[in-house]
This record gives C-alpha cells, structure tokens and sequence, in this order.
C-alpha cells in the first residue's frame, strides 16, 4: 500500500491505519482537510478486494467531503473512515469498540457517522467510547430526511433552470434506488404533482411506490434511459460514463448517489450532450448539515431549512456554469477551492453553538 504515489492522494493532512488482531479490525482514516474545522466524513464498511481499494475509496472520499462541506457552508473539512470488512459477517461490537477507540484517537479533529455498511445504532454504540461519533437516528430510529429534503430542494432549483420554474407539477422524473433517501425523495416529488417512474434491485420496493405514488416502475437496467424531464440517482455512483451517456434521454439530472460521473471528463460530455447536470456533492449534502446540527439544542426545523438552501446553492452553481461555459461539476470544485481558500460562508452559529464535542472555538 502506497500513500503518497497512490492515485488519489492530494496531499491530504494525514492518512493513518490500524489493526486489532482481536477484534479484527482492519481500518484506514484519512483526513484531507482541516481548513473549515474537523475533518467530518461516514466510517464505511466493506468487503474491499485489497489495502489498496479500501486506501483509494478514503482517500477519494476524504476530499469529496472537504469540498461537500465547503459548499454546504459547515464548519468542517473532509475525511473518512473505511473498515476492510463485509459488515453482515465480520461487524461485531468489539471491532466497533476498537474503531471507536482509533477515532477517539484523533482528539476530535476526524468526525464520523453512518455510512454504507453502517448504522445510526453502531454509532449510538460507538458513542460509548468516543464523543466523536455521530449521526443520530429521529423518533422512529431512521436517519434524518435530511438528505432526501435537501435533494428535493435541489430538483426544484434545476427544474427552475432548465425549464424556468421551480414548481414540480406535472414534470417527470426517474428515480433510481428507493432507500432512505430515494423512498422519501419520491413522497415529496409526488407531494408537488411530479410523475414518477421509479426502479429498484428490490422489485418489492418499487411495488410499494406504484401503491404509494402512482408512480410506473421499470425495470433497474431500464431506469437510466426514460424519456424524463429529470433523473435521479439514489443508489450507486459511477453511473455516467462513456457507455450510458450517449443513450440518456433525460433533459436534466439531480439525485443523491454519490460520485455519479464515472470521471470529470463526464461531466462535460453531460454539458455537450445539453442534459443539466447538478453536482452530486452539491445536492446531497443534507445529511451533512444535518450533522453539523447535531448537538444540545438541536431543531430539526432549522436542519430542514438550512437543507433548503441547496436550491440555492445549486441555482448559484448551474448560472455560473451557463455564464463561463463550463460544466457545473468543474463549478462547483472552482467554487468550493475558494471557499477554502479564504474561509468564506461557513455558517458562525454552527460554529458557535454551544456543547460541541471538540474545541470550535479556535474555528470561530
Ligand atoms: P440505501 O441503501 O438505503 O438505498 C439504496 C437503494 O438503492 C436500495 O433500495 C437498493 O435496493 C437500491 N439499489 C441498489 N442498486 C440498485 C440498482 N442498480 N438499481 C436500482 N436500485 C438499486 O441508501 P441511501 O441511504 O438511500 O443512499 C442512496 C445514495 O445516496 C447512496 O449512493 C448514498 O451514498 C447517497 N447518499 C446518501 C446519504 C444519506 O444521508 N443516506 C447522504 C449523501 C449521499
């Protein structure tokens, strides 16, 4: 495993490694950032083929969240967590002790949560070793909606875009996926009036949603090439590429998933191709808002409208890209490198709110 010559190393603050031998963990953080406070980023679990693609996954992921943050204007960097592992054999309490103790070890300047492989519940029970766990479950045990309101938000600022008004009614959109996120984007659209065509790996899942919202299913090969106004991705990334690109027939793009373009370049051929594409990172950071909500006093109202200003976000983003003639993914990158650069519009009363588990006064 090499760190400096690897790929995706870009010259992040620290990447650092552990092994438990009895409880086998076998785990790497990397911190990319600290410019806009701690590096916050998920502990992902998961069967990687080698130490190498569970290094790259970090070290990608790590960055994405520096720049996810700057955007969504928290006071955090980026970072991640990956446990070299399959979670539904090898996750037992005493390997989330040990990684909660690696964590622990950082004194607060890596933050993590749930992530693929992983629940609201092993962070509830990772609290019991460090403070620095987060991501906590709402009344009925799930994460947040957080992340489905904030993408929704998003949808609505790239309908006004592309069509010329926000109002969802009677626009079509495909979603992909109907997880925690893609279940409760799709009640929303519906709420508006949008029409639905809806696929899932689960066929039972995307039943429900022709029962709940009227929506057609279609099948999961199927879901990428509907003849929609916008297509929403909320289960996988690296979905557009060199082979799906040229056969999309959706006007514009917004969803959840993470790492949608396969590599920058698909970016720009999503531009060429005249589809509107809205940053991924941009859309889906909800969640990450709402984490840095989380604490003594926290409103899920105020979580709910902070999430509203990804419209916002995105509106800023898709008018900078029509004005310069580059793609969006490429603006949103230039935007947050700026925000980095000079700390702008990281929101002072996260920063400030009182009860923190780790020292944000030196971020004020
Ligand atoms: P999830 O695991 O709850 O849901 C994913 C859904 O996609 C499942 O219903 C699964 O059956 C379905 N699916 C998997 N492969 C599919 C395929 N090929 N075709 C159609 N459906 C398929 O995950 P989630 O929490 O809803 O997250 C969805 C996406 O959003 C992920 O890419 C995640 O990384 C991203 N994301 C989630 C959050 C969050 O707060 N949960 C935040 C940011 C980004």
């Amino acid at each position: 495993m090499t760190v400096f010559a690897a790929a995706d190393y870009r010259a992040h603050e620290m990447v650092s490694h552990v092994q438990d031998p009895a409880s086998g963990l076998r785990a790497i953080v990397a911190i990319h950032s600290t410019a806009l406070g701690p590096a916050f980023g998920g502990c992902r679990m998961y069967p990687y083929a080698d130490d190498d693609a569970a290094l790259a996954d970090a070290l990608r992921l790590s960055r994405a969240m520096t720049f996810k943050a700057a955007l969504a204007g928290v006071p955090f960097g980026g970072g991640k967590a990956v446990i070299i592992g399959d979670p539904a054999r090898d996750k037992s309490d005493a390997l989330l002790a040990a990684m909660a103790r690696f964590i622990d070890s950082f004194g607060g300047r890596y933050l993590t949560a749930d992530d693929v492989g992983t629940t609201v519940r092993d962070m509830a029970f990772m609290r019991r070793f460090t403070p620095h766990a987060r991501g906590q479950a709402d009344a009925a045990g799930q994460p947040c909606p957080a992340t489905a309101f904030g993408t929704y938000h998003g949808i609505r600022a790239v309908a006004a875009h592309r069509f010329g008004r926000a109002d969802l009614a009677g626009r079509t959109v495909a979603i992909q996926g109907l997880g925690s996120v893609g279940w409760r984007l799709a009640g929303y659209l519906a709420a508006e009036g949008a029409r639905l065509v809806v696929a899932d790996i689960r066929p039972e899942v995307a039943d429900r949603a022709v029962a709940a919202f009227g929506a057609a299913a279609v099948s999961p090969e199927d879901i990428l090439f509907q003849d929609v106004d916008i297509l929403s991705l909320n289960a996988l990334g690296a979905v557009f590429d060199d082979a799906t690109i040229p056969r999309l027939r959706a006007r514009a793009i917004a969803g959840a998933a993470n790492n949608q373009l396969a590599r920058p370049e698909h970016g720009r051929m999503l531009a060429d191709r005249g589809i509107t594409y809205a940053p991924d990172y941009v859309v889906n950071a909800g969640g990450l808002i709402d984490v840095a909500h989380e604490g003594p006093g926290y409103d899920p109202a105020a979580v709910l409208d902070h999430c509203a200003g990804i419209a916002d976000t995105t509106a800023r983003v898709l008018a900078r890209a029509d004005r310069e003639g580059a793609a969006p993914a490429d603006i949103a990158d230039r935007m947050a490198e700026e925000r980095l650069a000079d700390g702008r519009a990281v929101d002072k009363s996260l920063v400030s709110r009182a009860g923190r588990p780790y020292d944000v006064g030196a971020l004020a």
